[in-house]
Formats: C-alpha cells, structure tokens, sequence
C-alpha cells in the first residue's frame, strides 16, 4: 500500500490502569505498582493496535495522564489556577500555572517510545506537546526573578530536547499536538496569539534539519474530550493559512469531522507546502458509529481530488482519549475505528492504482 497511514495517538486505558494511577496519586499503591499496570496495559494495547493492520502504531499514550501535562507532571513549582479550557459540552479543564523557574520537564516522550519498541514488532511514532501550549503556563502577570524571556528560552530548548531524544530512539515520525492553534483564534481574534504561537513552535522546528523535519509533523484539531470539542466553531479558513507557516515536514489534520470537507481540502491545496506531506483525518473518534472501510475509502478519494498522491496519508482526526480519565469511548470501538482507517486507505489505494 502506497498511501502513508498513521494514528494520532490515545487509546482509552483500561479501566485498572486508570483506577491504578489514581491510587498511585493518592499514595495507595506504590510506584512500582503502577509501573507493573502501565508496562500490561502498553503490552495489551500494542496487540491490539498490531492486530488492526495500521504500518505504524503508538503505545496508546497509556502512561501519559494526558496529552498536555505529561512532562511537568511531578514538577514542584506548579500551582493549581491556571488557563481554563472550556469544551462545547459545557465541562472543562484547567491548566496548572508555573510559579517559579526554571522551567524544567520531569519527563521526556521517549520514555514512552522506548518502552512501546520493547513490544512493538512495527514502526512506532510518538507525540509530544507543542511549546505553544506549554507557554500557557507562565502566569500573566509573571513571576518574579524569572522573566517570560528567560521562560520562553527554557521552554524552546525542553520542547527541542523531547523531540530530539525521540527522533534518536527510533520514532518513526514525532507529531507535535497542536490542538490550541485553532482555539487560539477563539480566544483572541485577532490572530496575534496563533502567530505567536506558530512563531514560538518555529523556534523549536529551526533547531532540526530539513531531512530532520521530514520526520516531524504538527496535528490540528478542535480538541477532543468527553466526545465534545473546544474549538470546532472556528472556520478551519483562519487557521490554515498560519498553520502552513509552521515548518515541518507533516500535518497530520482533523477533517472527517468537518462538514464542507472540499472547502476545507480546497484550502490545504492552496497553502500546503509542496514539500508537505498531509495527513487527512478520515475516522472521527467523537462519532459513536465505527466507519466501514467503503466510507473511508471515498473520503480518501475525495482527498486525491485535491492533494497529490505522493503527498497524501490519512489519520484519524484525534487522539480517542487525550486525558486518561476519559473513558467516552470503549477500547474496542477505537480498535474497529483504527481498522476501518486501514482498509479503507487500502481500498482507496487499489481503486487509485497506487
Ligand atoms: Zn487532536
């Protein structure tokens, strides 16, 4: 098959594993413990992934407490109040807020990625976070004796290191989760927050090389979480543009879930770099009904309408639970979903003769 396909990256954790890291967190059972439920749960998960057929896998984020705090989690120099994501459903989450420098990560993603090769027997791709979200972190009024500046140089250099340490243990490709660039044009319209925030993950991408960045891609969605989304309300027209300013050799793009797709795939042909490869998102985790692989098979196809073949993947439009305690979806739909993703990409492949 000639037509690159890969996931984003969660899987629900099974329900003991998530009972387990709140233990742990509560101090009811101990580290080890929960180092033996996550080790099962990786292994489990990667069967699983194996079995749907997907060339390229993840470990399901199963250790990750989410998509967004997995590096600062443990770090002493967080307080509890800060940004709030409100979600279209009505729920929300909350951001910690740093209250002193220097800001370092507990923990680099290819921790993940080295344990997942232990039990993976294909290619394993990992996410990381984007330093645009992680600079949500510096309180707006500052921290004294630790200025933004200095702030946003620690960050550039721990985002830079996350990717680095993946590239060199063997991710075959490491996606940078970008969900509030879309967000961003709601918080401020004016758009100076999304080209700050694609200005800041420039800095990150600069220090790569362009064969380097051929390995690194960026995901774009509305958010996800308790199947309801932060930003879906915004036209995909004011993000992509500045997106396609971010310099990396992958977008991996939530579109399944869009509406008017052509419009949206009208746009990537137009702003999409032709060194670009694009991921469509072709399975949407949110839809409670599993696709078949005829629906995802004419949705590639559609894609081809306007993106060159040799540039074109598919995905699934996000990850199926970014915080682990998100349980909306069962770990059985998110498998027939992954495996539907497949076939449907083979299938447009054969008709497409690639
Ligand atoms: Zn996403």
């Amino acid at each position: 098959m000639s037509i690159p396909t890969e996931p984003i990256g969660s899987v629900p954790r099974p329900t003991g594993l998530i009972q387990a890291m709140q233990d742990a967190g509560e101090g009811r059972i101990t580290a080890e413990a929960l180092a033996a439920q996550t080790d099962n749960a990786v292994r489990d998960t990667i069967e699983a992934f194996e079995a749907t057929g997907s060339p390229v896998i993840t470990d399901g984020e199963q250790s990750k407490p989410s998509f967004v705090t997995y590096p600062i989690d443990g770090l002493p120099s967080l307080v509890p109040e800060g940004v709030v994501i409100p979600f279209a459903d009505g729920h929300t989450r909350q951001l910690p807020c740093l209250s002193a420098g220097p800001f370092r990560y507990q923990r680099y993603a290819d921790s993940y990625l080295i344990a997942a090769r232990n039990h993976a027997s294909v290619p394993v791709k990992q996410a990381v976070i984007a330093a645009s979200a992680m600079s949500l972190l510096y309180p707006a009024d500052g921290i004294e004796g630790y200025a933004r500046e200095t702030f946003l140089d620690d960050l550039v250099g721990e985002v830079s290191t996350d990717i680095r340490r993946c590239l060199d243990a063997g991710a075959h490709a490491v996606q940078i989760d970008f969900t509030e660039g879309r967000l961003s044009i709601k918080l401020d319209p004016s758009k100076t927050l999304l080209r700050d925030f694609v200005a800041l993950n420039n800095r990150v991408l600069e220090n790569f090389s362009a064969e380097e960045r051929l390995r690194i891609g960026v995901h774009t969605c509305p958010g996800g979480d308790h199947d309801s989304t932060h930003s879906a309300d915004i036209d995909y027209a004011e993000l992509l543009p500045d997106l396609f300013k971010l310099k990396a050799g992958n977008f991996y793009i939530q579109l399944a879930s869009e509406i008017d797709k052509a419009r949206v795939l009208k746009i990537i042909a137009e702003h999409g770099k032709a060194a670009n490869r694009i991921f469509v998102g072709v399975i949407d985790p949110i839809d409670p009904k599993v696709e078949s692989p005829e629906e995802v098979r004419d949705r590639v196809l559609q894609a081809a309408d306007f993106i060159p073949l040799e540039r074109l993947g598919t995905t699934d439009d996000c990850g199926f639970s970014p915080f682990a305690d998100d349980v909306s979806t069962a770990r059985e739909t998110a498998f027939a979903k992954i495996t539907a993703r497949v076939k449907g990409t083979e299938l447009a492949a054969q008709e497409l003769g690639v």
